[in-house]
């Protein structure tokens, strides 16, 4: 890796921030601050549509060190604004000074009064915190379409809500207690009397503050009506004020007021919610109405105690998904004016269900609607109908003109007069232009968004964009008296017009109040309160083309989760954001010397750390994979040289296998005179003399494998025949490793197994020579990864009598490949689905009394079976744990061998994990299985060892 060390860029930096710099690694460790630009730039982007460069970068671990940097920031009057996940959209989590992480590190929880109450440190995901409350049958109130990837701190900082959350169980109204770190470095927990007391103490002016805002509003019947009425409905604009109409006491008021203040006010450290039920029955409809007058009139007849959601989606909406595969046909069958409405209910009881749906029914049945209105409770089908919800706002994405933002505008109107201004929105969408434009929202609430595209890169399209926003204030605030952000937050879009939504008067009393907390506006100055009235057209994100696979990213950062270098060097979302200002300053000529730095640092960061593993693609709205991208630019990169070497390779495939293998018997021989300590240390030299080229051995690296003899088989019960195809990995890397728990070779296990549910077993030819070419498409050699490929799909035609036969690989990431570029004919499975769908009605299964783990690889994630998996497994060991925080495991064929630090890394929580009496795990991927043995401690192996270890014949 070639990096410049961080002094050379901190000194590039304003003297103050290298005095800031300075002082804080005295208690930061310099390796988790940033200073370079690859990173201050992939690491400064939100999912807005705004773009500044912050200046240095903090990963902060611990509440001391928060506190720490806060005082220093304090002191020399540096800005720092708090990062959780990423995905605001109004460009509130996004600085040129100061960004402090607080994701890593930040995941610990308590729940207690039997689940009711959930105390979460903020880098913890919305839905894990879910998953933690599970067992209860509970769940945390706030439900933000980002529930999988936005983390507690940003939910809450931004008083998120959802489909169902309403202003019911948002952040405000679930909160219970906070510890919240201060501008000053000082820390408050409210849950804790002393905690209240100390402060009070120490920060007297803050508690006056508090109760001279809180009395002055409380004195003031207007502005107190106007608060009542305001938060009626969903609102984030400016400051949650309503906090000093509902608390009297200072402590309530701080907790409350610091729920949606963006990150303006204090850091929140923890939050504890009061919990509501998950409950386990859910129906949904999609009703059809004429137009969207008779949908609104449709809202208005419902409510919360009937339906949990009402989403409303106007005609251009529905237009938008209408051609996506499984969509209802009759979608592209609805006139024009047509309106939508998914409507959910849910219950604790089937009986309660069922009534809710009656009611529901009841209750709209004087509202004409196109189609009779039924509700369905079964999972596909209920799941496919919220598809189209979920589908419409990435859709809009994927649709747009190359080089075009997506905006997404968020404001909320009286229920009552929903109708109207939908029309009235449409109306001003239409006279700008935005004739591609679709609203849909959160009707019960009445929310709704609207969501645009266009390019902001010239004058007149700016003029285009502020006109459309100046109506849409205009609309909202004078007419309707609504919100200009319902759920979004005030970021730098809304921060201008926080003064026309509230008045004068209120608006001076949310001036006042960040005065109370942070008179310096050090805190994410700008965000929420400003004196720039033109902040929300300035620093507008570059959306430069940069390559087609990539050039539909919104850069919503919903990739992020399951990426394995996540922690190590950038995310796919980083990676394209990368791209695109090399893409930028490329066409610009503007730079060179960052470009070239851009370049040099991406081989890395970006190229070398990618384990193609495509596991991004699973969670992209737009379906963008990166490792396509990884593997086109590693294409790109190798050249004609490169194909050369793939070519030779192919022509000598039996003779590398034999070296490969030799290498590993060597090493294994090796391992049995040095043992582990002195065959690791030598290793370690040699790798390191090696330039990181040589692998760094380990007790689980595997031993040697070898091709199986075709003519040692027996034969089957009548009608039971199946082609073994044992992968290059397995025949090169299919032995045991040293520390590996059973001690056969794989192939002998899956040949013993299927022999054992009466399978006569067929191989292809000239197995030494076939590979299904995966190992050459990561590394961007695509001709000869094709040409193996055809190789092999003729060898199985041949032998699986034209795709009567099924079809085995032991080795789960190449029959991803397999699968999708060889004849649909050949049935083709990896050995878990072969086990499931095959061999379980064969085999008498014996559960042993152990705990097991599970890991399922990326390509069995997306070839979906992880609930197989489960199924296997639960049928031989009485625990088995699959834990759901280890996605890719980072391995990738032989990124373990060369990057170790990237498989280290996507495993860093595997171990804690894990319970203490977990005998062993298994998997379907050799390769992987090593990297999860290293970092667990504990032997992984394919779970064909696991099923033959359980299981008789019939
Ligand atoms: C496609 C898409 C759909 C969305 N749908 C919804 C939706 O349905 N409903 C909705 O409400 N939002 C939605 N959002 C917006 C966004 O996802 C949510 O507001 C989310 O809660 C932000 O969380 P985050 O972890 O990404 O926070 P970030 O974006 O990292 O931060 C959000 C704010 O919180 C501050 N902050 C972060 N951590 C802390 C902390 N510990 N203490 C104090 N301040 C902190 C930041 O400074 C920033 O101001 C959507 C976004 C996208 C891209
Ligand atoms: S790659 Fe997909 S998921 Fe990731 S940021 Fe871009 S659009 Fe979002
Ligand atoms: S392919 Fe894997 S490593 Fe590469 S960006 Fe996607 S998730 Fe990350």
């Amino acid at each position: 890796m070639a990096m410049t060390s961080i002094d050379g860029d901190v000194q590039n930096l304003p003297e103050k921030y290298q005095e800031f710099y300075h002082t804080i690694i005295k208690f930061v460790p310099v390796t988790r601050i940033f200073a370079d630009p690859i990173r201050t730039l992939a690491y400064g982007i939100d999912a807005s549509f705004y773009r500044l460069l912050p200046k240095l970068i903090i990963k902060v671990n611990t509440p001391e060190e928060m506190g720490g940097i806060l005082k220093v920031a304090s002191s020399l009057k540096i800005p720092v604004t708090f990062r959780a996940a990423g995905t605001s959209l109004s460009g509130q989590s996004i600085t040129d000074s100061v960004l402090l992480f607080a994701t890593q590190g930040w995941s610990k929880y308590s729940i207690s009064e039997g689940g009711e109450r959930i105390a979460l440190q903020p880098g913890i995901i919305g839905s894990d915190a879910n998953d933690y409350l599970k067992p209860y049958a509970r769940k945390i109130g706030p439900d933000p379409a980002t529930i999988n990837n936005a983390m507690i701190g940003g939910i809450a900082a931004n008083n998120a809500s959802g489909m169902c959350c309403g202003t019911a169980d948002n952040s405000y109204k679930t909160v219970a207690d906070m510890k919240i770190i201060f501008a000053d470095g000082s820390m408050l927990d409210t849950a804790d009397p002393v905690s209240c007391k100390a402060f009070s103490k120490t920060h007297p002016m803050v508690i006056q503050g508090i109760e001279q805002l809180r009395d002055e509003i409380n004195n003031n019947n207007e502005l107190k009506e106007l608060i009542r009425r305001k938060f009626k409905i969903k609102c984030t604009t400016g400051y949650g004020i309503n906090s000093f109409v509902d608390f009297h006491d200072p402590f309530d008021i701080i907790k409350h007021v610091m729920i949606g203040s963006e990150g303006t006010l204090g850091f929140i450290t923890e939050i504890t919610y009061k919990t509501i039920i998950d409950h386990e029955y859910k129906a949904s409809a999609l009703i059809i109405f004429p137009d969207m007058n008779t949908a609104c009139l449709a809202v208005m007849k419902l409510d919360r105690q009937l339906v949990s959601a009402a989403e409303l989606m106007d005609r251009a909406a529905l237009r938008s998904v209408e051609e996506e595969t499984g969509m209802p046909s009759y979608l592209k069958t609805l006139t024009p004016e047509a309106a939508a409405l998914l409507v959910e209910v849910r219950a604790e009881t089937k009986d309660q269900l069922r009534s809710l749906m009656d009611g529901a029914k009841t209750c709209l049945a004087s509202i004409p609607t196109v189609l009779p209105i039924t509700f369905t409770d079964v999972k596909h089908e209920y799941e496919q109908l919220w598809h189209i919800r979920k589908g419409i706002f990435p859709a809009v994405g994927g649709m747009r003109k190359p080089g075009a933002t997506v905006i997404i505008e968020d404001v909320a109107f009286p229920r009552e007069r929903l109708a109207e201004a939908i029309l009235e929105l449409r109306a001003v969408m239409d006279k700008y232009n935005y004739a591609d434009g679709i609203i849909y929202g959160h009707a019960l609430d009445g929310n709704v968004h609207f969501v645009v595209t266009q390019k902001l890169d010239t004058a007149q399209e700016v003029q285009r964009y502020k006109s459309l926003i100046n109506d849409v204030c205009q609309m909202v605030v004078d007419k309707y008296h609504g919100s200009l952000k319902a759920e979004h937050g005030t970021g730098r879009n809304m921060a201008p017009f926080v003064e026309l939504e509230w008045g004068k008067v209120a608006y001076e009393l949310m001036r006042k109040l960040k005065q109370v907390f942070d008179g310096d506006h050090i805190l994410n100055p700008d965000v929420v309160i400003t004196e720039n009235q033109l902040l929300y057209l300035q620093n507008f994100k570059p959306m430069p083309m940069a390559d087609d696979i990539i050039d539909k990213c919104i850069e919503c950062g919903f990739c992020e989760i399951n990426c394995p270098s996540k922690n190590l060097t950038l995310t796919p979302r980083q990676r394209i954001v990368v791209q695109r200002e090399i893409a930028r300053l490329k066409l610009t000529g503007e730079n060179p010397e960052r470009l070239k730095r851009l370049e040099e640092d991406y081989r890395y960061f970006g190229d070398e750390t990618c384990a193609t593993d495509g596991l991004c693609s699973t969670s992209c709205p737009v379906g963008i994979n990166t490792g396509e991208y990884t593997k086109k630019q590693r294409a790109q990169a190798m050249g004609d040289n490169g194909k050369s070497i793939g070519r030779l390779i192919h022509q000598n495939f039996s003779f590398v296998t034999t070296i490969a293998r030799l290498g590993l018997s060597t090493a294994s021989v090796a391992h049995s005179i040095l043992g582990t300590t002195l065959m690791g240390g030598i290793t370690k030299g040699l790798r390191s003399l090696s330039g990181n080229h040589m692998p760094q051995w380990n007790e689980y690296i595997a031993g040697a494998g070898h091709t199986p003899d075709p003519s040692r088989t027996k034969a089957g019960v009548p009608g039971r025949k199946v082609v073994y195809f044992p992968s290059c990995v397995s025949r090169t890397m299919g032995g045991a490793a040293s520390g590996d728990k059973d001690q056969r070779q794989l192939s002998a296990v899956m040949i013993h197994l299927m022999e054992k549910a009466g399978y006569e077993i067929i191989f292809p030819r000239d197995m030494d020579k076939l590979c299904c070419g995966m190992p050459f498409e990561s590394k961007g050699l695509f001709e000869t990864a094709n040409n193996m490929s055809s190789e092999l799909e003729q060898a199985l035609m041949a032998c699986s009598n034209d795709g009567e036969y099924p079809i085995v690989c032991d080795t789960s990431p190449c029959i991803y490949r397999m699968r999708k570029v060889m004849n649909k004919k050949l049935k083709m499975f990896e050995p878990l689905e072969f086990i499931h769908d095959y061999l379980m009605d064969k085999l008498e299964f014996t559960k042993g009394p152990e705990t097991v783990a599970v890991h399922v690889t990326c390509s069995s994630t997306k070839l979906g079976l992880k609930e197989k998996f489960r199924k296997v497994a639960e049928s031989c060991a009485t625990t088995v744990v699959m834990p759901a925080k280890v996605r890719c495991c980072g391995f990738a064929g032989d990124k373990g061998f060369e990057v170790p630090e990237l498989n280290e890394s996507a495993l860093a929580e595997l171990k804690d994990c894990l319970p203490a009496d977990c005998s062993a795990g298994y998997s379907n991927s050799r390769t992987c299985e090593m990297g999860l043995s290293h970092r667990s401690g504990i032997s992984y192996q394919s779970i064909v060892y696991l099923v033959d270890r359980c299981t008789v014949s019939k």
